[in-house]
C-alpha cells in the first residue's frame, strides 16, 4: 500500500511516533492529536466585474497552553481543511521547538490571489477578519503572513481588526509593514533563522560551507533569500533553484540576485541566461551538498527519497517530507533539518513583534537576528541531542522535546 500524502494524517502520524518513542499515553496523543477548535467560514463578495464569489477560509487554533496561539495565512487554490489542520500543529511543535511562550494555529482561504485585483484583496482580507474577529485577539490568536499573503494584507487585516475593536492593537498580527508596528528583520527571517541551523548542522559534519553546493526548491519569500544569503555569508554555490514554473540548473553557480530579478520580470526563474531548464523533480534529486525545500509538501517521499544525493536537507518549507521518506534519509546518513525547527525562524521573530508592539519599542535588525541566533543555535542542539539519545531521526528528537514542553503546561494548568 503507497504512503498517504493527506497532511493532517501525516502530522499524526509523526505525533504517534514521538509518542511511542516517548512511551506517552494514548488518551494524551488523543488530546495531542486534533486542535482545540476549528473554524470555518464562508466569505461572499462582489469581484470587480460585479460578480458575487463566495470563497471558503479556515482557521485551526490547535493549542493553546503554552501561550496566545500563532500562525500565518495561506491564500492558494490548493488550500484544505486537512492542511490548515496539519500546519496548525505543526506550528504548535514549533513554537515549543524553539521555547517562545505561544501556542499553534493557522488559517487558510481557498483561492487565487495571483488572478485578483488589489481592491479584491483587501475586502478579502477584511472580510476574513470580520469573520473570526470574535476568536482572534493579541492575547488569544495572532496571525501573520504566509504562502501569497504579504504584509500589506497584514495591514489591512489589522486595520480591520482595530475598527472592530475600536482601538491600537498593534499586536493582533505580525508580518506588518515597518511603518505600522513590523519588526526589522521580519522579511527575511525565516531564512536567516534556517541557515543558523545550517551552519550548525554543517559543523556537526565538517562540510566546508565556502565550498558547499546548494539547491533551493521554490523561489518565493524564503528560499530567494536563503539563497542569498547563504551565498552571501557563507560563500555557498546555489547551483539550482525552481518555481512552481520549473527549475534552472548551472554547475558552476547561479547568482540569486539575478535569479530573483528574472523572476520579478518574468514571473519564473525558468528562462534566466547561461542556465539549463531542469524539472522540480531533478532538483530534488541532483547531487550536491545541501538541498533546501521552500516551496509545498510532501515532495520527498518514499518514491524519490533514495535518489536523495545531498548532505543536509533543510527544509524550510512546512512537510516537504513524508515519514517513510524520513526513514531513508535517515538510514543514507543524510542530516535532516526538520521543517518546525528549520523555519522557525519566520515565527521566532513574529515573537519580537508581537513583544515590541505590546512595549511600543522596538529593536535593532542586529539585536533581533542576534536573539534569532540564539534561539535558532539552542533549538537545533536540542534536537541533535534528543535525536541521538534515542537514536532517531532529527524529526522525531525536534518532536519529542516539543511534545514534552506542551504536554508540562497542560498539566501545570490542570487540563490533563
Ligand atoms: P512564497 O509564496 O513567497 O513562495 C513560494 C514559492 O514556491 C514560489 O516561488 C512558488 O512559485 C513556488 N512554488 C509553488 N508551487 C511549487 C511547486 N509545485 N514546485 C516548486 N515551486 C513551487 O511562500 P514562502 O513564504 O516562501 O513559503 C514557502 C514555504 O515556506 C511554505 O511551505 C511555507 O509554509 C514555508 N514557510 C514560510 C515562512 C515565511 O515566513 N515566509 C515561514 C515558515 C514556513
Amino acid at each position: 500500500m503507497s504512503e498517504s500524502l493527506d497532511p493532517f494524517k501525516i502530522s499524526q502520524t509523526q505525533l504517534r511516533e514521538a509518542c511511542n518513542l516517548k512511551g506517552i499515553d494514548n488518551d494524551i496523543y488523543d488530546v495531542l492529536s486534533e486542535p482545540e477548535r476549528f473554524v470555518e467560514v464562508r466569505i461572499t463578495m462582489k469581484m470587480d466585474d460585479g460578480k458575487i464569489k463566495s470563497f471558503k477560509g479556515f482557521r485551526s487554533q490547535y493549542n493553546s497552553a503554552r501561550g496566545p496561539m500563532k500562525g500565518g495565512i495561506r491564500w492558494h487554490p490548493d488550500e484544505s481543511a486537512s492542511l490548515v489542520k496539519a500546519l496548525s500543529a505543526w506550528m504548535t511543535w514549533k513554537t515549543a521547538c524553539v521555547d517562545i511562550p505561544l501556542g499553534g494555529a493557522k488559517g487558510g482561504i481557498i483561492c487565487n490571489p495571483k488572478g485578483m485585483s488589489n481592491r479584491e484583496l483587501e475586502t478579502l482580507a477584511r472580510s476574513y477578519i470580520r469573520q473570526l474577529a470574535d476568536v482572534i485577539g493579541p492575547y488569544t490568536d495572532v496571525p501573520a503572513p504566509d504562502v501569497y499573503t504579504n504584509p500589506q494584507i497584514m495591514a489591512w487585516m489589522m486595520d480591520e481588526y482595530e475598527k472592530i475593536v475600536r482601538k491600537h492593537s498593534p499586536s493582533i498580527i505580525t508580518g506588518k509593514p515597518l511603518a505600522l508596528g513590523g519588526s526589522a528583520g521580519r522579511s527575511i527571517a525565516t531564512a536567516k533563522g534556517g541557515i543558523f541551523t545550517i551552519r550548525e548542522a554543517a559543523k556537526d559534519i565538517g562540510l566546508d560551507l565556502t565550498e558547499a553546493t546548494v539547491a533551493v526548491q521554490g523561489y518565493g519569500n524564503a528560499g530567494s533569500w536563503a539563497a542569498k544569503i547563504l551565498q552571501d555569508d557563507f560563500g555557498c554555490k546555489i547551483v539550482a533553484v525552481s518555481d512552481s514554473k520549473g527549475g534552472i540548473f548551472n554547475k558552476d553557480g547561479i547568482d540569486p540576485y539575478k535569479a530573483a530579478n528574472h523572476k520579478e520580470k518574468t514571473r519564473t526563474v525558468v528562462g534566466l541566461e547561461g542556465t539549463q531548464k531542469i524539472t522540480n523533480e531533478e532538483l530534488i534529486e541532483l547531487e550536491c551538498d545541501i538541498l533546501v525545500p521552500a516551496a509545498l509538501e510532501n515532495v520527498i517521499t518514499e518514491k524519490n527519497a533514495k535518489d536523495v544525493n545531498v548532505k543536509i536537507v533543510a527544509e524550510l518549507a512546512n512537510g516537504p517530507t513524508t515519514p517513510s521518506a524520513d526513514r531513508i534519509l535517515f538510514n543514507n546518513d543524510i542530516v535532516l533539518i526538520p521543517d518546525f525547527l528549520c523555519n522557525a525562524g519566520g515565527v521566532t521573530v513574529s515573537y519580537f513583534e508581537m513583544v515590541q508592539g505590546y512595549y511600543q519599542y522596538f529593536w535593532t535588525e542586529k539585536e533581533v537576528f542576534a536573539a534569532l541566533d540564539r534561539i535558532m543555535t539552542n533549538a537545533y542542539r536540542s534536537t541533535i541531542e534528543h535525536a541521538k539519545q534515542y537514536n532517531t531521526h532529527n524529526r522525531m528528537g525536534a518532536y519529542m522535546i516539543s511534545i514534552d514542553r506542551v504536554i508540562e503546561a497542560m498539566r501545570l494548568r490542570g487540563w490533563i
